[in-house]
């Protein structure tokens, strides 16, 4: 099923992100979490997707096992830098030939050690492989955006600017990076409609269970930590138990904000954790209507 449609249901949507394997080694125990992901009936699956593409098959592995396996409509992950036109063409091809209907399509960070000289790179924004998605033709195309601004913009006006670009390439809905302040979020999207940007936009919300991942947090994303997280991370991080109840909470309880303020669509960073997303799905289960 193409995600567009289910986010045009009119009912709140709640879908979990996962990550595939680097090396085979760990494939099975991930297949199997992933699985148990699924058991709780999310809207959607999103599998994300190593840029430069070396782990790509993973993505598409994992993607086309939930579909089959588990009757959950996959999400496939694909960036564009560091790569070659026909490369992108076959992964998308093999992504069809396995039923799957939904890329989200993303530039990738840059890397430090690119395979590729540069100038053999196909794609140099996240915009130019929406368009080749879209002209491909047959999928429904998801992007990425920043509530806080991507750590390269010149400033926010400048990202909204090729955000909007990224949707007339032919972008059907948008991802947010994880935010864990919700007025950064409803400012966003007031900003977002302000640049005629209309498509239907999924809030991305981190479940933090281990103080460890806090410090990797800010670094690779550049996310604000209020005052009341921070609390939580100094009081319980020590205690891994205690770090995984109060981490769901405060999810919880922002995932609740978001849907009481209009926000339709969240969308979870499970960690590849199933009781993250047994947990998160039981305390909406009203919410949900599951
Ligand atoms: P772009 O949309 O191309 O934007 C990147 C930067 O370039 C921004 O600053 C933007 O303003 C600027 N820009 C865009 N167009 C232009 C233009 N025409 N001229 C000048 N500047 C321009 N990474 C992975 O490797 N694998 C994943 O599976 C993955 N999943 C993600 C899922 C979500 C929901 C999010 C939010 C991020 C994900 N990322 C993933 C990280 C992402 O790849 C990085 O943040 C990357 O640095 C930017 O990708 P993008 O698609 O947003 O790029």
């Amino acid at each position: 099923m193409k995600i567009s449609e289910l986010l045009r249901s009119g009912r709140p949507t709640l879908s979990f992100e996962v990550f595939p394997p680097k090396t085979s080694d760990s494939f099975e125990s991930i297949r199997k979490a992933t699985e148990e992901i699924a058991k709780t009936r999310p809207a959607f699956m999103s599998v994300t997707y190593g840029a430069g593409g070396g782990t790509g098959h993973y993505t598409l592995d994992i993607a086309e096992n939930l579909l089959r396996r588990s009757g959950v409509t996959p999400l496939a992950h694909l960036t564009c830098v560091d790569s070659t036109r026909e490369s992108i063409l076959e992964r998308l091809g093999a992504f069809r030939a396995a039923g799957i209907e939904n890329v989200m399509a993303l530039r990738g960070d840059i890397p430090k050690e690119p395979r590729l000289p540069q100038e053999r790179w196909a794609y140099r924004h996240a915009s130019e492989l929406m368009r080749e998605v879209r002209d491909y033709g047959g999928f429904c195309i998801g992007g990425a955006c920043y509530p806080e601004t991507h750590p390269e913009s010149l400033s926010r006006r400048d990202d909204i600017a090729h955000l909007k670009e990224k949707v007339d390439c032919g972008c059907d809905f948008l991802t947010t990076q994880m935010f864990f302040d919700n007025n950064i979020l409803f400012n966003f999207m007031y900003q977002l409609r302000d640049a005629g940007i209309d498509v239907p936009v999924i809030a991305g919300v981190m479940p933090v269970t281990n103080a460890s991942s806090v410090t990797r947090i800010i670094r690779l994303s550049g996310t604000q930590l209020p005052q009341r997280f921070k609390a939580l991370v100094d009081r319980f991080g020590s205690d891994p138990d205690a770090m995984m109840q109060a981490g769901i909470a405060y999810a919880t309880d922002q995932i609740i904000d978001l849907y009481a303020n209009g926000i339709e669509h969240v969308h979870v960073y499970t960690m590849n954790k199933p009781e993250v997303a047994r947990k998160i799905t039981e305390n909406l289960s009203a919410i949900l209507g599951k």
